[in-house]
């Protein structure tokens, strides 16, 4: 995920693109880049780091003058973030200019044969190929800008919002779509390009959104062609009168960072397993597994260290890897695993899942697992990060920037990759057998629908938070899978509505929290239909007999507990292991909804920090 900035039109564009960068920069903020047409060359500027360095560095090195401009704030999927890596990329010969959000998934076979074809790159990027073959195709069968980038994309496969300028033709902007957005402002004699329309709101309310699978010609003096990419049909462009105000388009209309982020998962879990995933041929591929399957196959065990919500993901990993893997698995605390002195061998793997990749204890405990010779790999979102640079490999989840300090949409990503992980070794040890291997594959590619149908909840969600707002405590009950969901929904009502709630294993209750409850207490139970039914359904029996308040959250069409609770909420049926990555949905809805009522501050809860860096 990135921010995309275009202008062309008779204003200078250097101010337009950077304020623009600015504004797009919660999207992406490890590198960013620009271009200007000057009326005779193209100048390009791009650094490490955020708009501000890029600005600095422009300021010295570029003459920033020019009405065309591009530029871009990175959020790095492939190679690190550094200067070459950042966008825009130019073509081999210097004409093109490229700016991408997104992923080309075919990157590597591209690549190949563009080298074979005299090619030279320069960055680790997907994008610099991209680039390259639209000048490709464009020398090769004499095509203006506009066909060749439509007939690179009908050869590309991913996710993509760019925008592509032609120094030989310098009077046009090429853009396109499909996965990412893309928003094109309409001023008078002007047009502005980015990935969402904040960076032209004082500009002009007339904007056009591309719709996934379009492209545009954006000329000067020429009104927009929008066509299909897939079969060059021409489309009637939709022109929107802009309504919102600068701060509710960064949020994408969303109140809170944190809704948006609860509202990306369906689409960020698709990212994470995007080119990973081929259900249908059954294949799950991930290249830090690849390289490193013996390390996995012959390991005595996995140590998953983690803190926070990352601990909450690897519990749920733990019961994944045992049941398809049948490896053993502990996990720990990063911070106490690196104080107590632990035993790890060479034969151990340790996974290291952070957000940020920047955890300061988690650093630490993979420091020390390496001093041990154990086998490093990091779960990590931030390309670049000191977490992902210290494994020996690992795997990205691709969620985005997480902006708002309580983690959601990293929570199920990171899931989304343990299980993916886990199903491959599975298959490479043949503890799970292939019918149920498939139906897996095919049950985590429907994970996406299936988390958007729990979002329909949100109204419910709303509701039950109004009664519940000023409860004093909350308890969180799950069993199995569903156990490290309990203690995860308890840590998100705690951090941004300061409420205390504890997650308990549901059969554990009466080995103690059963005694507060009473009339007061709000018991929050995850109760799907798959796994221990009838079991969770003893435990609200219990709850119920001593007047608990019971929030049941339960499988649709659910009717037994649905008789004993005072509230359910719906959801979606999947299979027992990737229930969490469900049932996780209306408790972040709940603890959302609580705060807002609270009227507490949901994206940056008191005390809390977004990247723990300190020990
Ligand atoms: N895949 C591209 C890169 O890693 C674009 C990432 C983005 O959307 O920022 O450079």
């Amino acid at each position: 995920m990135c921010g995309i900035v275009g202008y062309i039109g008779h204003r200078e564009a250097y101010p337009i693109v950077i304020k623009g960068l600015q504004r797009l920069e919660y999207r992406g903020y490890d590198s960013a880049g620009v271009m200007i047409y000057d009326g005779e060359d193209v100048k390009v500027c791009k650094t490490k780091g955020k708009v501000v360095d890029l600005e600095a560095k422009a300021a010295i090195e570029m003459k920033t003058g020019g009405t065309i401009g591009i530029g871009h704030t990175r959020w790095a999927t492939h190679g690190v973030p550094n200067d070459v890596n950042s966008h825009p990329h130019v073509s081999n010969s210097g004409d093109l200019v490229i700016i991408h959000n997104g992923i080309i998934e075919n990157y590597a076979p591209l690549k190949e044969e563009l080298i074979k074809r005299g090619y030279v790159f320069h960055s680790d990027t997907d994008t610099e190929v991209l680039v390259n073959l639209i000048e490709e195709i464009q020398k090769n069968e004499n095509q203006k800008l506009g066909k060749a980038v439509q007939i690179a994309l009908n050869q590309v496969v991913g996710a993509y919002a760019i925008a592509v300028f032609d120094k030989k033709n310098p009077t046009e902007i090429v853009a396109a779509r499909l996965g990412s957005p893309l928003a094109i402002g309409i001023g008078e004699g002007e047009y502005f390009i980015a990935s969402d329309a904040s960076p032209f709101i004082e500009y002009t309310s007339n904007a056009v959104y591309l719709e996934d699978g379009e492209m545009a010609n954006i000329r000067l003096h020429k009104k927009i062609k929008v066509r299909k990419i897939q079969d060059d049909s021409l489309v009637d462009p939709y022109i929107q009168e802009l309504q919102m105000n600068l701060e509710q388009i960064e949020k994408g209309g969303y109140d809170h960072f944190m809704l948006k982020e609860i509202y990306e998962q369906p689409s960020v879990i698709k990212d994470t397993y995007r080119g990973r995933l081929h259900a249908n041929e059954g294949i799950i591929q991930m290249s830090g597994i690849e390289d490193n399957l013996e390390k996995f196959l012959n390991a005595d065990r996995i140590i998953i260290v983690a803190c926070g919500t990352s601990w909450h993901a690897g519990l749920v990993a733990e019961y994944i890897f045992e049941e398809f893997a049948r490896i053993p698995v502990e996990v720990e605390y990063a911070s106490e695993f690196r104080y107590r002195n632990p035993i790890i061998n060479s034969r151990d793997v340790v996974i290291a899942i952070s957000q940020s990749g920047e955890t300061a204890d988690t650093m630490a405990a993979i420091k020390l697992a390496k001093e041990n010779g154990a086998f490093v790999f990091g779960v990590c979102n931030v390309v670049g990060s000191s977490i992902s640079r210290e494994s020996h490999a690992g795997a990205y989840t691709h969620a985005g920037p997480e902006i708002g300090v309580a983690s959601t949409k990293a929570f199920t990503t990171q899931i989304t990759v343990l299980t993916m992980i886990a199903l491959r070794l599975a298959k490479a040890k043949g503890t799970m057998s292939l019918s149920d291997f498939h139906m897996y594959l095919q049950e985590l590619e429907l994970i996406p629908e299936k988390v958007k149908e729990a979002l329909e909840t949100n109204d419910r969600a709303k509701e039950i938070a109004a009664t519940f707002k000023d409860a004093p405590n909350c308890l969180y009950l799950g069993r199995g899978y569903n156990f490290p969901v309990a203690l995860e929904g308890a840590l998100k009502l705690k951090e941004i509505s300061y409420i205390h709630a504890e997650g308990y294993p549901a059969a554990e209750m009466k080995h103690g929290p059963i005694a507060l409850i009473d009339e007061h207490m709000p018991v929050v139970v995850i109760a799907p239909k798959q796994g221990h039914y009838d079991k969770i359904v003893s435990n609200i029996q219990e709850i119920k007999s001593r007047s608990g308040r019971i929030i049941a959250i339960v499988t649709k069409g659910d009717t037994q507990v649905r008789d004993l609770a005072d509230y359910v909420i719906e959801i979606p049926e999947t299979s027992d292991a990737l229930s969490p990555l469900i049932t996780t949905i209306p408790l972040q809805l709940l603890s959302y909804h609580i705060a807002v009522l609270r009227e507490c501050n949901v994206d940056q809860p008191r005390n809390l920090a977004k990247s723990v860096t300190v020990e």
